[in-house]
């Protein structure tokens, strides 16, 4: 059986993965808008845009006044800039009624998942991001690849049925160095390698230690 703590010392090391976020920010908003602008693109990418874009953008009531046409030629090359830049211009104005100083940062109400995830553009994944890196909450994002690699791994058993189970049982079983980068590195395994339907074991860094290794 693969424990958690040889899956991440193994797998991030063997699959040279990009597992720690290295996202630029200047303060709390700059953050959240940098991981928006992260879904589905790399951080290096992000970083490319994000220093001009705060320089003249870095609190949300300049946010709002570069508007949504302004952040746009700034964000451009990121994919799906459309849609982050709607996002991001009503974050900004949800979270422009908050100090304006370039020390910005989030209210206490908002250092929780549940109260960022009413906010525009905040997803389970961007909140589990927030507030992992801004208070260190420990929480894992689990979507369908941790949830079906914990159960094939045996970390949870069937009665972890729902990801709000499988991420309490998680937190207890996976030591804590690890859980920023747990989702992170379990989604990617799981997408590319550990798949749902015929896994690439021939490739696999734990194929030695595996019981659900058939190939
Ligand atoms: S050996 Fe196969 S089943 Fe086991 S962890 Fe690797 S890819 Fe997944």
């Amino acid at each position: 059986m693969i424990t958690p703590r040889q899956f991440f010392e193994i797998v991030p090391n063997n699959l040279n993965m990009d597992i720690r976020s290295e996202l630029y920010s200047t303060n709390d908003f700059t953050f959240a808008v940098a991981v928006i602008l992260s879904a589905q693109a790399t951080d290096k990418k992000v970083n490319e845009v994000t220093p001009a874009l705060f320089r003249v953008a870095g609190t949300p009531q300049k946010m709002l006044e570069l508007g949504l046409d302004g952040l746009k030629q700034h964000i451009r090359v990121i994919s799906f800039f459309n849609n982050k830049a709607k996002n991001i211009i009503a974050l900004a104005g949800e979270l422009s009624k908050y100090e304006s100083s370039d020390k910005w940062a989030f209210p206490a109400k908002y250092h929780n998942r549940a109260e960022l995830m009413k906010l525009p553009g905040v997803g389970q994944k961007t909140a589990n991001v927030i507030t992992n890196v801004l208070w260190g909450a420990p929480n894992i994002g689990v979507d369908t690849h941790v949830f079906r690699l914990a159960h094939r791994y045996g970390w949870v058993d069937a009665s972890a049925n729902t990801p709000e189970k499988v991420e309490a049982e998680l937190l207890k079983k996976i030591p804590k160095k690890y859980h920023d980068i747990v989702n992170h590195v379990m989604v990617l395994f799981g997408r590319y390698t550990c798949t749902a339907l015929r896994p690439k074991c021939a490739n696999c860094p734990l194929r030695e230690l595996c019981e659900y290794n058939n190939h």
